[in-house]
């Protein structure tokens, strides 16, 4: 964990957060490097010798700087767009190693797809894949793909998370996947790899995850009655970080749970959140200072534009000061943006010790940060810094306010 404080001071990496704050302003996003790296070795070092891929899933920071990194170090990638697939070539990943998931594939995404030979389709709907097998036809070739199955089974996290229960919209049921799988089977532009199940996000027991894997496995065994051989398995993300006080995954047990049912089999895991999530911090300046009878308001220059999980899923990130200091006003502070919203706050009731001025870090900011910020109240998107040992670099310029209306057009008539 790289985020730690020296002297009273926070530290990314060997490098104090406060000296980058004249260099790259407020708000800021600091990822890191080494944490995203060594976050991305523990699961691929927890499977050894067992054949693996670790596809990162860049939906969870899609940052080119993110994505290079862990390109570099050998990973997979798990994808859900046209543009991620874009970004994730850009930054030197290889095809072979990218999965394509997502419920709503286009034919042109498709194609592309096909064209640059990506690893596997996980396929959500009997639609879906005879749209993969149109596009396929189409290019004179076979399309690798696994049907991604809804285990219906309960993930115990957050209701807006959770993908593995047969209300969510994602996956095809178990029981008709069978039959997805035969017409699969009889396509010569269709070649069956694998099975997938992804049943959610910040999921912080294993056992939930080994419900749907055993389900998945008798899904497997009726296929192999049926003469369908399936090539690898991939069990999707989902594993949980820390963001407050919560026990959660320990990566190798996880894994070695996994290997234990699994036999011979190769697996793939999509991790995003547990790779990147706490390898990166989201910085901030206390502007206004308000205080009335019953409540403490520090208004700071971060708002839910810039980071959204607070306010989409009363999400709790820990807040602490960038220098500990003695002055200031202790109160228990809920720290607000300027957006004009209720709802628009990144932590509520914080006991700290505040000035105008001060910045402060919000913690595991690293996952579903930037990649959900917006330019709402025309606001633009904030800076994103790469810090490796003592080095630091820009790896998204912040915007201007030019450039938040550089596509737009006056009304002419
Ligand atoms: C979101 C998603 C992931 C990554 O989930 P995390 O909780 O960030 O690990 C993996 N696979 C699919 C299909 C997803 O939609």
């Amino acid at each position: 964990m790289s985020f730690t404080y020296k002297n009273d001071n926070l530290y990314a990496e060997s490098v104090a957060i406060k000296d980058l704050m004249p260099i790259y302003d407020s708000p800021l996003y600091i990822y890191s490097r080494t944490d995203i790296e060594n976050n991305w070795r523990s699961f691929d070092q927890a499977f050894a010798q067992h054949p693996h891929l670790i596809c990162y899933a860049v939906k969870a920071n899609s940052n080119l700087a993110v994505l290079n990194t862990l390109a570099k170090i050998g990973a997979g990638f798990d994808i859900l767009s046209g543009g991620e697939l874009e970004r994730v070539l850009t930054a030197g990943g290889n095809a072979n190693k990218i999965v394509f998931s997502g419920v709503a594939k286009t034919t042109a995404e498709i194609r592309r797809a096909l064209e640059v030979g990506v690893r596997c389709f996980n396929v959500e709907s009997s639609a879906e894949l005879s749209s993969i097998e149109a596009v396929a036809q189409s290019l004179n070739t076979q399309a690798p793909i696994s049907i991604r199955v809804n285990p219906d089974v309960d993930a115990r996290t957050h209701p807006y998370i959770s993908t593995g229960l047969k209300e969510n919209k994602f996956g095809v049921d178990i029981a008709e996947a069978l039959d997805l799988y035969q017409s699969a089977q009889k396509s010569q532009y269709l070649s069956v790899q694998g099975i997938d199940c992804h049943i959610g996000s910040q999921i912080t027991e294993i056992a939930p995850f080994l419900e749907a894997l055993d389900k998945v496995l008798a899904l497997v065994g009726q296929l192999k009655q049926c003469g369908i051989e399936v090539k690898h398995l991939d069990l999707g993300g989902g594993v949980g970080i820390q963001y407050r006080d919560e026990q959660t995954i320990n990566i190798k047990s996880y894994v070695n749970a996994i290997i234990n049912k699994v036999g011979e089999m190769p697996v793939i895991l999509e991790p995003g959140r547990a790779i990147v999530g706490n390898a990166g911090v989201f910085i901030t300046k206390v502007g206004f200072l308000k205080q009335n009878a019953q409540k403490s308001f520090a208004i700071v220059d971060g708002a839910m534009n810039d980071l959204l999980r607070p306010a989409l899923y009363g999400a709790y990130h820990q807040v602490l000061p960038v220098e500990k200091k003695n002055q200031g006003i202790l109160a228990d502070w809920d720290i607000v943006g300027p957006v004009c919203e209720s709802t628009d706050y990144l932590a509520k009731g914080r006991k700290l010790s505040l000035s105008q001025g001060d910045y402060l870090a919000v913690m595991g900011a690293g996952g579903y940060g930037f990649v959900m910020s917006s330019n709402y109240n025309s606001r633009p998107r904030v800076a994103e810094v790469m810090v490796s040992g003592t080095q630091h670099t820009l790896v998204r310029k912040r915007e201007t306010i030019t450039d938040l209306f550089a596509s737009e057009y006056l009304y002419k008539h």
